[in-house]
């Protein structure tokens, strides 16, 4: 076709669906496109290649007529930074979601991971729920805003981000530190929550609103050499495994703060009486009632009891090389995960203080440490509109959660973003299945994506749509 004739049929295009509302059948067909399409690249981390999935980005955004670029760190790796213009009535809203994806062992999957199957409404791959769901959302939402006209009173940034599983080096760390006027803006959307299903049917809507943050501790045991023959008290294992067995066995203090505040409160409206009385009795105050709620949650609930506190998990254990020799020195690494509130130094002298043990050395481990987690508040326009949103599509309550695990928002929030942890409804029976996200296999239900994109173009309108 010759240019001036492709060029009228897309205004005609254009000024027809300005004047009409989203044709949701039509959007859900390419919603599936190019979420299939987006499967279908192996951008497995490592080595990431993202290249291709952040190519095809760049080409559908750019066939709409919105601006893209990308930002490569290492070749290969790019992360796609698109902008529609606002008003600049109110500061940039970002959407955010990660092109790589953690590796598969193909064996295990009954359709191909990187295959993209449709299969009696679910869609199965490496990505569906981690986290090319939130790129394929955030794509979606680009082109709805561009394709509908709707008039701006913020920027809406979108940022496709390499290297979120392990090598942030190449994504969001030189996005945050480097290229921040690029990405920068008022609050943020990214993965990090979900709607939870039981049975088929909606229970609670999670929005992360903050996140703990992952150190390590290395502890070192050193004790004179000797033949196993001869056993000593000053065996660097024997200390080491006591100190062990006594970090593990601590309770480090329990802290609370406006999100799990809220997240236990507003559980214990939608939980059997016996539970509900645990989450409130957290909040309570009374020291002999948070124990036993605490005690409960270690036993039954490790995920409560890990949002309470700064926790400790010893994870690797070295030591020893030969069976008649009494070794030096021993090893352990254990994986610490910082309440926010919980200031760093004071938790190691802590530490120190609970293994009570000249012979052990306690410091922090080699890890990438993650910026201290800013302040993500509940009572936000942003937060607000999430919640209407949710009211609105799922008929559920919003539960505000503290991630126990890391996210890429860390960085952002360091930087005084607020960022709110969204995502699709997930079936809870489909983890321990094995195909929750990182799991041998992974899926989506297609009813479920789609809910997520109107959802998510509702989050978007309202907080900068003109008015
Ligand atoms: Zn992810």
């Amino acid at each position: 076709m010759p240019i001036r004739i492709i060029v009228s049929v897309f205004l005609a295009c254009a000024v027809l669906s300005a004047q009409s509302p989203p044709n949701w059948t039509t959007i859900e067909a390419e919603t599936l496109r190019h979420f299939q399409e987006l499967l279908k690249f192996d951008t497995s981390d490592p080595p990431g290649r993202e290249a291709p999935a952040a190519e095809y980005l760049k080409k559908v955004l750019e066939q709409e007529g919105i601006p893209v670029e990308l930002i490569e760190i290492e070749p290969g790796r790019p992360n796609v930074v698109a902008r529609l213009k606002g008003s600049g009535a109110k500061r940039p809203l970002l959407l955010m979601g990660h092109t790589d994806v953690v590796n598969v062992d193909p064996k295990k999957w009954t359709h191909p991971p990187f295959s993209a199957t449709r299969d009696s409404g679910h869609v199965y791959g490496r990505g569906t729920v981690d986290d090319k769901d939130n790129v394929a959302a955030g794509l979606m939402i680009m082109l709805l805003l561009k394709q509908q006209n709707v008039r701006l009173d913020r920027d809406v940034i979108f940022l496709a981000e390499a290297g979120e599983e392990g090598s942030t080096r190449v994504g969001i760390q030189p996005m945050a530190d480097k290229h921040f006027a690029k990405i920068e803006a008022e609050y943020c959307l990214a993965e990090g929550g979900n709607v939870t299903r039981v049975a088929g049917r909606v229970k609670f809507a999670s929005v992360q609103t903050l996140e703990k943050i992952p150190r390590g501790v290395e502890l070192t045991a050193r004790g004179p050499a000797g033949h196993g023959s001869t056993p000593l008290r000053a065996n660097a294992v024997v200390h080491l495994a006591s100190a062990v067995a006594k970090v593990a066995q601590w309770k480090p203090e329990v802290r609370l703060n406006e999100t799990t505040r809220n997240y236990f409160k507003r559980l214990a409206t939608i939980s059997p009486p016996a539970d509900a009385q645990r989450y409130l009795d957290v909040l309570s105050g009374d020291a002999k009632a948070v124990a036993a709620a605490d005690e409960y949650f270690l036993d039954h609930e490790p995920r409560h009891a890990s949002m309470l506190r700064t926790s400790v998990s010893p994870n690797i254990i070295q030591g020893g090389y030969r069976i008649n020799v009494i070794p030096s020195e021993a090893k352990a690494t254990l994986d610490v995960r910082m309440h926010p509130d919980d200031p760093p130094e004071k938790f190691l002298a802590e530490v120190r203080k609970v293994i009570n043990d000249p012979a052990l050395e306690v410091a922090w481990a080699q890890r990438d440490v993650r910026p201290g987690t800013g302040i993500t508040r509940l009572d936000s326009e942003a937060f607000k509109a999430i919640e209407a949103a949710i009211t609105k599509h799922y008929e559920t309550i919003t539960l505000p959660t503290m991630s126990t695990g890391a996210t890429d928002m860390a960085y952002l929030r360091a930087k005084g973003m607020q960022c709110y942890g969204v995502g699709p409804a997930i079936d809870s029976e489909d983890g321990p299945k094995g195909f929750g996200s990182h799991s041998d296999q992974e899926r989506i239900l297609e009813t479920e994506l789609h809910r997520f994109v109107r959802f998510q173009y509702d989050v978007v309108l309202s907080l900068a749509g003109s008015r």
